[in-house]
């Protein structure tokens, strides 16, 4: 077994983001503190979205491996559990230092393997470790409650952690998504295996080696990686307590299925298509460059990507001025100083997505922008762009408005009124984010009080909460009900203990049992 990582990963120096990686390598497990080369006969290569080269291959992690991962977590959960809050309240300040001082390293993974611009991917590591610093005030968010119920009489609470917890992770942000899970976990006490998408697992092997330089103990923090077996083994194994997902409502709702039904917490946060609704009373420049952004950037990408606009009134007259700016966006390679717009993650999903866009043409939309075969610089011809598209005269019936195009296309709507938008983003079925843009105070209050939707955003055009709140997107975005990070996700991560203690200063001198409820 090839146990150094040094061999096999990039160095930890932070490197320019024009460096390339020397060679593809083998992905390693990470186990008790070890990166360990599976044993596995069965890899799954890992392309640049941006060229299709090899970066890296990740191995189907074997059953011998996984179940070793497991039982060393639960093992080291037996003194984790019993390390003192100021213990890993200090290796998560540590750990939020390293990240921040390693920013470009772990962007250049995100880059090289999923495709997003350089300066998104440190926007990934950044949101990620803001979840970090958030968790690293432990010692006020883990107090307690307490009240004396009677003068001899206190109860209180405590929360203790679950044992071990497992994160299984989606291609799209490769560094924030562990960083929801796996520092939060572990600084209520709990150890973690997270799986990292097969797609991109590279960032979160620099967390984990960041992590075991923070002071991680071994065996708190592991890493193992694969698809449908890995996920299978996660969900059945006895000794996993609470398993956070985040993905597609395929493997989610399986995920959450397999898993409760073996008894386990899980969260699953799943797919959106979220709604802008862009007022005639709205300021039309910030409104034009926020719909742009948060429709195409990432490359649409996101799950709270802004994909779906609802003009209303007048405001469609704004349509042409949008797509002027659309066209100004830049498609290349996410290394490229001017790139606004990457690569989509694999051929498949790009053939998806100009098919998505084929149907919305077939099916009576307006193709107002056609981002299918873009110009691109020579060196990316054999990459997976798509540039920005935007569909006009999209209706509720059409595939690419009932799917989830997760690619840099727009489509848009036009209705009379506010009631109209609200009632059309409350029938669809999802319940992620949605944004509105006006300058009515009033008009925002009514749509915030009465759009069915978790995340909303007031000339926000992507409202995802900092961490000292939740991400709370609901309806067929989520399965289970409790969120990820903020109060939620340290509820998620531990359970409560309620004690009531009765210390009585006078003797006890009556014999009569006491067979009724106290009152
Ligand atoms: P995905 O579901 O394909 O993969 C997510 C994880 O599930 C991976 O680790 C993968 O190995 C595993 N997996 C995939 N198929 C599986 C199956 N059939 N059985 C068991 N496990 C399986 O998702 P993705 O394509 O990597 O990510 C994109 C999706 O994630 C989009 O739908 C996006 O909206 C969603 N997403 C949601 C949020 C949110 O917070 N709501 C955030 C990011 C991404």
């Amino acid at each position: 077994i090839n146990r150094s990582f040094s061999t096999i990963s990039p160095s930890l120096q932070p490197a320019s983001p024009v460096d390339s990686l020397k060679s593809f390598r083998k992905t390693p497990l990470f186990i008790n503190g070890e990166f360990i080369e599976s044993q596995t006969d069965n890899w799954i290569p890992v392309h640049n979205p941006a060229n299709n080269d090899l970066v890296t291959l990740v191995p189907e992690t074997t059953p011998r491996e996984l179940n070793d991962a497991v039982e060393i977590a639960a093992d080291a959960f037996k003194s984790w559990r019993k390390s003192s809050i100021l213990t890993r309240q200090r290796v998560l300040l540590d750990l939020q230092l390293l990240i921040r001082e390693h920013t470009d390293i772990i962007a250049k993974s995100i880059t090289e393997e999923q495709g997003k611009t350089f300066a998104d991917a440190k926007g990934d590591v950044l949101r990620g470790r803001q979840v970090v610093e958030h968790a690293c005030g432990i010692t006020n968010l883990l107090l307690g409650e307490q009240l004396t119920v009677a003068n001899d009489m206190d109860t209180y609470t405590i929360r203790e952690p679950l044992g071990v917890t497992a994160g299984i992770c989606p291609f799209n942000f490769p560094a924030m998504i562990p960083l929801w899970m796996f520092p939060l976990s572990i600084a209520a006490g709990n150890t973690v295996i997270i799986k990292p998408s097969e797609r991109g697992p590279s960032a979160m092997m620099t967390l984990a080696q960041l992590a075991k330089e923070a002071g991680v103990p071994d065996g708190v923090l592991n890493v193992v990686h694969g698809s449908v077996g890995t996920v299978n083994f996660l969900c059945d194994n006895e000794h996993i307590k609470a398993i956070s997902f985040v993905g597609s409502d395929k493997a989610g709702k399986y995920i959450h299925q397999r898993g409760t039904s073996n008894g386990k917490r899980v969260q699953a946060n799943l797919g959106a298509k979220n709604h802008g609704v862009i007022m005639p009373d709205a300021n039309k420049n910030h409104t034009l460059n926020q719909l742009a952004g948060a429709a195409f950037g990432a490359a649409g990408q996101r799950c709270m990507a802004l994909s779906t606009a609802v003009f209303v009134g007048e405001a469609q007259e704004w349509l042409p001025e949008l797509v002027e700016r659309a066209k100004t966006l830049k498609i290349t390679g996410g290394f490229e100083p001017d790139a606004d717009i990457g690569p989509l993650i694999s051929r498949d999903a790009k053939t998806r997505v100009e098919q998505l866009i084929q149907s919305g043409v077939e099916q009576g939309a307006k193709l107002e922008l056609d981002g299918r075969n873009p110009s691109v610089p020579e060196k990316y011809k054999n990459g997976n762009f798509v540039g920005p598209t935007i569909l006009s005269k999209v209706t509720t019936n059409m595939d690419c408005y009932k799917k989830e195009i997760f690619g840099p296309v727009l489509v848009c709507l036009s209705v009379d009124t506010l009631d109209e938008a609200i009632d059309l983003i409350n029938k669809n079925p999802y319940g992620n984010g949605t944004a509105i843009f006006t300058n009515s105070g009033s008009n925002a209050r009514y749509f915030t009080s009465n759009v069915e939707v978790g995340q909303i955003g007031i000339n926000v055009p992507i409202p995802v909460p900092l961490p000292m709140f939740s991400f709370t997107g609901n309806r067929a975005s989520i399965q289970g009900d409790v969120n990820f990070y903020g109060k939620s996700g340290l509820q998620f991560y531990t359970q409560t203990k309620t004690i009531t203690s009765l210390w009585r200063h006078e003797d006890v001198n009556h014999t009569k049992s006491a067979v009724t409820m106290p009152t």
